[in-house]
């Protein structure tokens, strides 16, 4: 590549390097000034279509987003979950295939979704879509716990907590949700 064209190369790269900031920054600002109910209003509104449905927002959506990181060397080792995934975030909730399976077992086999009765539900390291759910729910009582709570508005509906010290008694719930939990000391017993 000569010089002059490796220049242009580099400050076109440099160029959208510098819109990639600026575009993450409006959209920080944007989530700052917007209120989360709005957010998902205007994603309903931008995504809406009829060729999927989430099964946790229940909404009806155009498209998913791909999922995963585009590594060649996660491809070559075959390394489990490490493979991009076509169509597996919603653009509403952000489930993945992942929670949305989680979810669909809680709501089949749990009488959290399927009974009157009230019940408590401890969530960890929560699932925005099934925590919204579960939060919208009557008759569940929900604390959704985090060692490290998000700072983003979503994150001041998680309670910090250690799970290998959780501040509550035995048998104070009728559910506990605690998938894809890492991190864990492996010299504690839970
Ligand atoms: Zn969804």
């Amino acid at each position: 590549m000569s010089g002059a064209a490796g220049d242009i190369s580099m400050e076109r790269s440099a160029s959208a390097s510098s819109l990639t900031r600026v575009a993450r920054g409006m959209k920080a600002v944007a989530k700052q000034i917007l209120g989360k109910d709005t957010r998902v209003l205007l994603r309903r509104l931008r995504y809406s279509g009829g060729k999927y449905q989430c099964n946790v927002c229940g909404n009806r959506v155009r498209t998913m987003f791909t999922a995963g990181l585009p590594f060649p060397v996660l491809r070559e080792l075959d390394v489990i979950g490490g493979e991009t995934r076509e169509n597996d975030i919603c653009p509403i909730c952000f489930s993945n295939c992942r929670a949305r399976l989680l979810f669909e077992y809680i709501r089949r086999e749990t009488d959290a979704f399927g009974s009157s009765r009230r019940s408590k539900v401890l969530h960890v390291a929560p699932e925005y879509g099934i925590l919204s759910r579960m939060r919208d729910r009557e008759t569940i009582d929900y604390l959704g716990v985090d060692l490290n709570p998000p700072t983003s508005s979503e994150g001041a509906e998680i309670t910090c907590c250690d799970i290998t010290a959780i501040d509550h008694p035995a048998d104070s719930f009728d559910l506990i949700i605690c998938s894809h939990v890492e991190h864990i000391p492996t010299t504690v017993s839970l």
